[in-house]
C-alpha cells in the first residue's frame, strides 16, 4: 500500500498517477485541489459523475494531518472506502452500520496517525466526545459530502447535518470542501453560509452538456408543432415530456397515427404494463416514450436522441435534469421545449397550492422564473442556464438562439397598450381578457363589465394576439409584469413597467415568431 508519510513530498499529479493510475485531471479537477492545498474553504458543485471524490482524496494524502469524509449514506461511505482500498490506500471507516469493536478499532488506527482519511457519518461526528478526540488527533480537512443535505429548504435536508455548522468554530485551521450536484444560487448560498458562514469559495464546474442543442419555441399548435419536431428525428429513440396522464395517450396516439414508434408512460398504469414498455425502450430501435415525469429515473439509455417537452417544466433545475437524459453516449442530440403562458399560471398554482411554508413557496417561484428567463432569453441559452448554475460559459452555436439571434425590436408602444389596459381593468384579469380589450374585442365580458369605454380600448387592434401573447410573456419574464395566482392568474403591472407607461423607460424585446414552423434544425 501507500506509505503516507512520504507523500508529502509528491504532487497532485504524481499521486493523481501512483494512487489512481490516471493520466491527468479533468478540467474543474485541478482549481479546487490547488484551492484546498492552498488553504482556503470550498464549495464544488459539480454533477453525477464529475469526479468529485478524488477532488478531495489527492488533498487529503498530500496534507499533513487528518481528512475527515463526512457522508449521508452508508453504502456510500463503504463504496468509497472499498474504491480506496483497492487502490492501497488505507483510510477508516466508522458508521452504525458495523459492528462496535470494528468503530473502536478504526478509530485507534486514526488515533495513532496511521490513516489520513476517516469517513465518519454526520451523527458520529457531532458529539463532544468525538469533537474532543478529534481536536487532539488533528484536522487538516473537512469534506461534506452531498453538501445539499445542510439546506433546510431542499428536499434532502437532514437535521444532522445543520449541526456541521458548528465545525468551523471547533476548528477554526481546518479547510471545509463541501460537495454536492444540487447547483440552484440558493442552496448554494445555504451551505456556504452554514459550513463557513460565506468565507471561501464557490466553485462550479461541469454543467454543460455541449452535445444537446437546446431549443424553446412559443406554443402555438402543440400538435403540430411535435409533429414537425418528429419529422425530424423519425426512428431515434427519444422521450416527450407532458404534463397530465391523458396527453400521454394522447399524443402517443397522434405520433403512432403519424408512424412513429410511439409508447404511453405515467404512474397510473399497471406496473407490468410499465415494466414492458422501459423494455422496448431500452431494447428496441427508435421507441419513442410519452411520458409524464414518472418516466426516466434509473433509466440509463446512452442513445436518446431527443427529448421534446409538450409543457414548461416545473423548474430549472428539472428541466436539466430531464434534457440531460438525452445524449449520454456524447453524440448530438435535441431538446426543444414548448410553452405558453397557460403553463406557467399552472406552474405558479401548483407551487401555490402546495402544503408548504411561505419561504418555500417563493424560493420554487423563483426556480420557476429562472426557467422563464430562460425561455425567453434574446442571448445564448446555453449561456443563461449554466449562469443559472453559476457557471460561465461562452456562446454555444448550439441552441436556437445563437443559430438565429433574434431581432431586437422596440416594443414600448405595444406594450404600453397592454400595461394601460391592465392598470385600467385594475389589475384584476388575467392575458385573455386583457388582450381581448387591448384589441377591442366585442365579448360578452368587455361589455359586462363596460371595459368597452375605457381609453385603451381598441389601441392595439392592429395587433395580432400572438404578438401580444409573445409581448406578455417577455414582459413577464424581464418583471415588467406580473401575474397573481391568487387571483387567478391576473396580471399586475411592477415598477419597471411603470416606468414605461410613465414614459420614463422605454421596452425592447425580441422581434415576436408567430408562426408554428420548426426550427433550422428541426427540419
Ligand atoms: P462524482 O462523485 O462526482 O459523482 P466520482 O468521484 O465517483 O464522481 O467519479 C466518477 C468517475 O470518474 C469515477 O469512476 C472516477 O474514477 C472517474 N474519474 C474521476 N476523475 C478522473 C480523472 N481525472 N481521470 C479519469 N477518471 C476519473
Ligand atoms: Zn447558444
Amino acid at each position: 500500500g501507500l506509505r503516507v508519510h512520504e507523500s508529502t513530498m509528491q504532487s497532485p499529479d504524481s499521486i493523481l498517477q501512483s494512487v489512481f493510475g490516471f493520466g491527468s485531471f479533468r478540467p474543474g479537477q485541478g482549481p479546487i485541489i490547488d484551492h484546498l492545498m492552498r488553504g482556503e474553504n470550498l464549495l464544488a458543485v459539480m454533477p453525477t459523475g464529475a469526479g468529485k471524490s478524488l477532488c478531495y482524496q489527492v488533498p487529503a494524502l498530500l496534507l499533513d494531518g487528518l481528512t475527515v469524509v463526512v457522508s449521508p449514506l452508508v453504502a456510500l461511505m463503504d463504496n468509497q472506502v472499498a474504491g480506496l482500498r483497492a487502490n492501497g490506500v488505507d483510510v477508516a471507516c466508522i458508521h452504525s452500520g458495523q459492528g462496535r469493536e470494528v468503530n473502536v478499532s478504526e478509530w485507534r488506527r486514526v488515533a495513532a496517525g496511521q490513516v489520513k482519511l476517516l469517513y465518519l457519518s454526520p451523527e458520529r461526528l457531532m458529539t463532544p466526545r468525538m469533537m474532543s478526540a478529534m481536536k487532539a488527533v488533528g484536522v487538516s480537512m473537512f469534506v461534506v459530502d452531498e453538501a445539499h443535505c445542510v439546506s433546510k429548504w431542499g428536499p434532502a435536508f437532514r437535521p444532522e447535518y445543520a449541526q456541521l455548522s458548528d465545525l468551523k468554530t471547533h476548528f477554526p485551521d481546518a479547510r471545509i470542501a463541501a460537495f454536492t450536484a444540487t447547483a440552484d444560487a440558493a442552496t448554494r448560498d445555504d451551505i456556504a453560509d452554514a459550513l463557513f458562514a460565506g468565507r471561501g469559495r464557490v466553485i462550479v464546474h461541469g454543467f454543460d452538456r455541449p452535445n444537446l442543442s437546446l431549443t424553446v419555441t412559443p406554443k402555438i399548435d402543440r400538435k403540430k408543432q411535435l409533429l414537425a419536431f418528429m419529422d425530424g428525428v423519425r426512428g431515434q429513440a427519444g422521450i416527450v415530456y407532458c404534463l397530465s396522464r391523458k396527453n400521454t395517450e394522447e399524443y402517443a396516439a397522434h405520433l403512432r397515427a403519424a408512424g412513429h414508434k410511439a409508447l404511453p408512460y405515467h404512474a397510473g398504469l399497471d406496473a407490468g404494463l410499465r415494466f414492458d414498455t422501459q423494455e422496448r425502450f431500452m431494447a428496441e430501435e427508435g421507441v419513442v416514450i410519452v411520458a409524464t415525469i414518472a418516466f426516466g429515473m434509473g433509466i440509463d439509455k446512452p442513445d436518446i436522441r431527443f427529448v421534446f417537452h409538450l409543457n414548461l417544466p416545473g423548474s430549472m433545475e428539472a428541466y436539466y435534469q430531464e434534457i440531460g437524459r438525452a445524449g449520454r453516449d456524447g453524440a448530438p442530440a435535441l431538446t426543444h421545449m414548448l410553452y405558453g403562458l397557460d403553463d406557467v399560471r399552472m406552474r405558479r398554482q401548483f407551487i401555490s397550492e402546495e402544503n408548504s411554508e411561505p419561504a418555500h413557496q417563493i424560493r420554487e417561484m423563483k426556480r420557476l422564473d429562472a426557467l422563464l428567463t430562460y425561455c425567453e432569453a434574446s442571448t445564448c441559452r446555453r449561456q443563461v442556464m449554466l449562469s443559472y448554475f453559476g457557471e460561465d460559459s461562452p456562446a454555444c452555436k448550439n441552441c436556437d438562439i445563437c443559430e438565429d439571434p433574434p431581432e431586437m425590436i422596440d416594443a414600448t408602444e405595444p406594450l404600453r397598450f397592454i400595461l394601460d389596459t391592465i392598470i385600467e381593468t385594475g389589475e384584476r384579469f388575467g392575458q385573455a381578457h386583457i388582450i381581448a380589450v387591448a384589441r377591442g374585442a366585442d365579448t360578452e365580458r368587455v361589455r359586462q363589465f363596460g371595459h368597452d369605454k375605457l381609453p385603451s380600448y381598441g389601441k392595439a387592434k392592429a395587433i395580432g394576439a400572438p404578438y401580444l401573447q409573445g409581448l406578455i410573456r417577455q414582459a413577464l419574464a424581464s418583471g415588467h409584469i406580473d401575474m397573481d395566482i391568487a387571483r387567478y392568474g391576473a396580471l399586475g403591472v411592477k415598477d419597471k413597467g411603470r416606468a414605461v407607461v410613465e414614459g420614463t423607460a422605454t421596452f425592447e424585446c425580441k422581434s415576436i415568431r408567430t408562426n408554428t414552423r420548426a426550427t433550422r434544425k428541426d427540419r
